[in-house]
């Protein structure tokens, strides 16, 4: 059920901060592209109709040309590496991860430069150089060696505490209620966090504010929240929607 009073609270927010002449930029990250899908359709319907650009986050060992025959005519998309296969490699109990120090740097570094070098070739006007983690973890040594692989940023999640060898554009609203639920995240609770991000970046974070979202397991809540967002945001003179491929190390923006 859609919270009026939440999504008013963030119409509110953004017409006092447009009224000061204040702007944040906001951007959109979904993960786990591998194959073209009517939940996917659903969500470029809804960023092309808002023209929203958005990050795709693909796995880059088993996908294929049929996602990229389905991607070509996107326009406004970037696809980012999502590791390689989404393989744990973490021991029962531990953190899931595929990026961490359960194999060798070697191993893991090969297998990325592979995911890179596979999407770049699949997306030759799409692709961009980031890497995004599975589960938005990689072991901190490895990442002074991704420049050699060809990535020249990584995105996590949360805000950036720590100075980094890489680059870091992160995400910061995650819709899903992954241990809770397993669907979308209470509108109310989505609507206040975010607007806590947008008052920290007029109070001076330079930070994008990033929304996370996964459309292969979307409830009903969750496409609701992004249909609201991208309406309540789309077009607003507070809010800058940006392409990753503009926010990219040395690129201008
Ligand atoms: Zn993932």
């Amino acid at each position: 059920m859609i919270d009026h009073g939440a999504w008013k609270a963030l119409d509110d927010a953004l017409d006092r901060w447009a009224a000061v002449g204040r702007r944040a930029k906001l951007w959109l990250r979904d993960d786990d592209a591998i194959e073209p899908t009517t939940a996917l359709d659903r969500l470029l319907g809804l960023t092309t109709a808002h023209s929203i650009p958005l990050t795709l986050a693909v796995i880059p060992a088993p996908t294929g040309t049929e996602l990229a025959e389905r991607l070509a005519a996107e326009a406004g998309l970037s696809v980012a590496i999502h590791g390689w296969s989404h393989k744990n490699h973490a021991p029962i109990g531990e953190k899931k991860q595929e990026l961490g120090s359960h194999r060798p740097a070697e191993t893991v570094l090969g297998e990325l430069r592979q995911g890179h070098d596979r999407l770049r070739e699949l997306y030759p006007q799409q692709f961009v150089p980031m890497l995004v983690p599975p589960w938005n973890r990689i072991d901190a040594p490895l990442v002074p060696a991704l420049a050699g692989c060809g990535f020249s940023c990584l995105s996590v999640y949360g805000p950036i505490k720590t100075t980094s060898p890489m680059p870091l554009i992160n995400t910061h609203v995650d819709i899903m209620d992954w241990h809770g639920t397993g669907g979308g995240h209470d509108h109310g609770e989505l609507v206040s966090g975010l607007i806590g991000e947008l008052q920290r970046r007029f109070d001076g974070d330079p930070e994008p504010v990033g929304v996370l979202t996964h459309h292969l397991v979307h409830d009903k809540t969750a496409w609701e929240f992004v249909e609201r967002l991208l309406r309540a945001t789309s077009g607003h003179p507070a809010v800058e929607w940006f392409s990753v491929a503009d926010m990219l190390p040395g690129r201008p923006g």
